[in-house]
């Protein structure tokens, strides 16, 4: 007799994240160093943590005796004082991936609607699962959201709509003009949470704070895990109206965020320095991937973000193939883009390989 007939089904029936492939494995299968491995997998910071988080969590962790302020007050002050929404509108997580279970825990019951795009990122649906939800997935052309059609599809079993601003997998992104028209028309019994995890790479991103300012049901998702190069932190935020920022709280783990984490985001929210060189180093990176995929006639999809997704024919080969070269690169199956691969923008070095073992792998004649 099988336990699952025992479980929560809704559980039973989630397919597991698949995460870019982590450099130890890959070096060990392949009897390498792991310093010689190029991860352009998970949209990470090549270069690496914010300095200044660093430096203050290393002192963080004489405290590591004490639990954390589980109100997270000095964070979440400073976050309210930066964006300039008041601290009761600002939540953080272990991760902005906590939130979204938290928004999906707080408002999702078997019966409910979740929208988002077809190629959205892949979380939204897995948490649509587990809370028993109908996942409504609206087609974006071109790789786009369609906020005209995401509206469409609102119906009074609607709770939230995902918008992932830019979109990870694709690296697009919707502006303010389609947004406005958008939330012109979203109803009181709908959450919209922006997710803009990569909002900062981003030149002229749409404003969607003022909707969290007006008090209308939204919840603006940021992490550190990105620009700031702290993806091994977990640590997040959402900036949300008073009554969902007040569930939100409800439905999260008392100490959700680690005391650590916490002392190294605050320094990080303040690092210009990074998010600066960051942001040009990733600029440049997008720019000489998209001057080589064009020289070679492959098919990209223009990128906002830190990544970018390229037609190679079959994705799982070329994962496979690079792989055994040393770079993780992110098949896409699971986005049902069996055709492409997702890249990270990495250091210079990390671009030219990446794209000489691409070139290899396509020149090559498929086993
Ligand atoms: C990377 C990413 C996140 C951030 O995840 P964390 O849990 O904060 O590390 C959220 N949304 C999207 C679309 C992402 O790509």
């Amino acid at each position: 007799m099988s336990i699952d007939q025992f479980a929560n089904r809704f559980v039973c029936d989630l397919v597991a994240y698949e995460p870019g492939k982590p450099i130890d494995e890959t070096a060990r299968e392949l009897g390498l160093n792991p310093a010689d491995i190029v991860k352009v997998a998970s949209n990470e910071n090549p270069l690496g943590p914010s300095p200044l988080a660093k430096e203050a969590m290393r002192a963080a962790l004489e405290e590591a005796h004490i639990y954390p302020d589980g109100g997270g007050y000095r964070l979440r002050s400073a976050i309210s004082t930066m964006f300039e929404v008041p601290i009761d509108q600002v939540v953080i997580g272990n991760g902005s991936n906590e939130i979204i279970e938290l928004l999906c825990h707080s408002f999702l019951n078997p019966g409910a609607e979740l929208i988002a795009a077809e190629h959205a990122f892949v979380v939204y649906k897995l948490m649509a699962t587990l809370f028993g939800a109908r996942y409504v997935e609206v087609p974006d052309p071109g790789f786009v959201h369609d906020l005209d059609a995401m509206a469409d599809a609102i119906t009074e079993h609607t709770r939230l709509v995902f918008i992932a601003n830019p979109n990870n997998p694709t690296g697009t992104m919707v502006g303010q003009e389609a947004i406005d028209r958008f939330m012109a028309r979203v109803p009181e019994h709908v959450v919209v949470v922006f997710d803009e995890a990569y909002y900062e790479f981003v030149k002229n991103p749409p404003d969607t704070l003022k909707y969290v300012r007006e008090g209308r049901n939204v919840c603006v998702l940021r992490t550190f895990s990105k620009i700031h190069g702290l993806a091994a932190l977990r640590a997040g935020f959402g900036l949300a109206s008073k009554g969902v920022t007040a569930i939100l709280q409800k439905a999260r783990q008392p100490f959700n965020v680690n005391a650590i984490a916490q002392v190294g985001a605050l320094a990080a929210l303040n690092d210009t320095k990074h998010v600066n060189a960051t942001r040009a180093m990733n600029d440049e990176g997008l720019e000489f991937y998209e001057k080589a995929f064009a020289e070679r006639g492959l098919k990209f999809v223009p990128s906002v973000a830190n990544f970018l997704l390229v037609e190679v024919g079959d994705g799982d080969r070329v994962f496979k193939e690079m792989l055994q070269q040393g770079v993780i690169v992110r098949a896409m199956r699971s986005y049902k883009l069996p055709e492409w691969v997702r890249i990270s923008i990495g250091t210079p070095a990390q671009n030219r390989r990446c794209l000489e073992v691409l070139d290899q792998v396509l020149a090559a004649v498929p086993a």
